[in-house]
């Protein structure tokens, strides 16, 4: 079998591999804790439910403009004016199957072969795949101090002629870090000044703790969005919980938009109008809705803040948002896939090695399950490490001994 040398270097989704292990493990009977994934255990709102089903009903389920329902731009354009304070037309707005699909649809419309990328590390893990995917070339920038936070200086060391865009993601996936405003404001001017794209992915934008809001970038340009290099990507499945409706968007210049909408419309020719109608209704129905899941998560973040306290060793920064996690266990391993590994096997639970997101030594704990999963989850993990934790765990309706170390 010969494939090519591109699409044979990308790696596996390490995310998507470890669900099917964990489903594999616990369609055995095993009783998994899934710490890995990145999905809260919400039922899908009601209106969004309501929406998607009469559009199945009429029985008229078709191709539609590829670029979106214009009746779901419509929310989108209500959304962005109400969560952002901008005015955009229909013609700044594509929908596409997930922010994913519309990550990937930018950076194809924006790069040439080799054109440079800015990824901050820690990155989601598909940000350099994808660059990779269209023939262009990733460059992280890790911040020398220590933190999940990106400092200016060192993105315009790595900065090149060749740079084409920087993808900034705030609140971050992995360390729930929400970039300070100065930074934004900085890193906006700076694209604009040297005219780089700047694709802001939003997802998380709204699942902020602690009455804090994450700077959105619309703030700090002087530009109109038509002469702007900002980039907003958007979408259901962290907002409402979503996942599988695989809805999400983007924000940009005309120009942009219609070039996606091009390449869109030869790939997938449009996302499902029978999900999106389901996206429809839930960003038109009651958004008290994000409220309580954003609630439920910040509580799940103060209980896994207060189990990871406890953990000998573990240095945490506590996430200003997302449902993620990135402590640093290099006190127990310098190599965190064996680390994750382990985890799994003696522990039964899930976690996701730091590598993947660009920061070894570390584990990405997801807390957007529930706070029982999330407590015995990372009691687990410290019976399984920490070796002044008592000798031995109930797991399921098993008694284990820890005969290690
Ligand atoms: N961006 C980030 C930072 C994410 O964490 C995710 C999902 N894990 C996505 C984009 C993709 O979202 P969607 O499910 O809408 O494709």
């Amino acid at each position: 079998m010969s494939v090519s040398e591109l699409a044979g270097a990308i790696i596996e989704s390490p995310t998507l591999r470890l669900n099917e292990e964990a489903r594999l493990l616990r369609e055995r009977g095993e009783p998994v804790i899934h710490l890995g994934i990145g999905e809260p255990k919400n039922k899908t709102p009601i209106t969004a439910i309501l929406s998607s089903a009469a559009k199945l009903s009429q029985g008229d389920v078709k191709y539609c403009p590829s670029d979106g329902l214009p009746s779901l731009k419509k929310a989108i354009i209500r959304y962005t004016e109400e969560a952002y304070d901008k005015v955009v037309a229909p013609e700044n707005v594509i929908v596409s199957s997930g922010a994913k699909q519309a990550i990937f649809n930018v950076l194809y419309t924006l790069l040439n072969p080799q054109d440079e990328v800015i990824i901050l590390a820690p990155y989601w893990v598909s940000y350099p795949e994808m660059v990779k995917m269209v023939y262009g070339v990733p460059v992280i920038v890790t911040p020398e101090d220590g933190s999940f936070h990106p400092r200016m200086a060192d993105i315009e060391r790595a900065v090149s002629s060749s740079t084409k865009a920087i993808i900034v993601n705030s609140p971050n996936n992995p360390s729930g870090v929400v970039y300070r405003e100065a930074f934004i404001a900085e890193i906006v001017e700076f694209c604009e000044r040297k005219k780089i794209y700047l694709i802001m992915d939003d997802i998380y934008h709204k699942l902020v703790f602690d009455g804090r809001a994450a700077p959105p970038c619309y703030r700090f340009t002087t530009k109109p969005l038509e002469d702007s290099r900002l980039i907003v990507i958007n979408g259901i499945a962290k907002l409402y919980g979503m996942t599988g409706f695989r809805i999400g968007w983007c924000v940009a210049p005309r120009r942009i938009v219609s070039v996606i909408n091009n390449v869109q419309a030869q790939t997938t020719s449009c996302a499902s109008p029978v999900m999106q109608a389901g996206a429809e209704g839930a960003l038109l129905g009651l958004q008290s809705f994000v409220e309580s899941l954003r609630l439920t998560i910040q509580n799940n973040r103060d209980v896994v803040m207060r189990e990871l306290g406890s953990f000998n060793g573990v240095k945490t920064q506590k996430p200003d948002g997302t449902f993620y996690c990135l402590p640093d266990f290099r006190a127990y391993s310098q190599d965190s896939v064996e680390l994750s590994g382990f985890l799994l096997k003696k522990a039964l639970v899930v976690t996701v090695p730091g590598r993947e997101f660009g920061m070894e030594g570390h584990l990405r704990l997801s807390f957007a399950g529930t706070v029982k999963d999330v407590t015995e989850g990372i009691a687990r993990i410290k019976w399984a490490l920490d070796p002044t934790s008592p000798n031995d765990i109930y797991i399921g309706d098993k008694r284990l001994i820890r005969d290690w170390r």
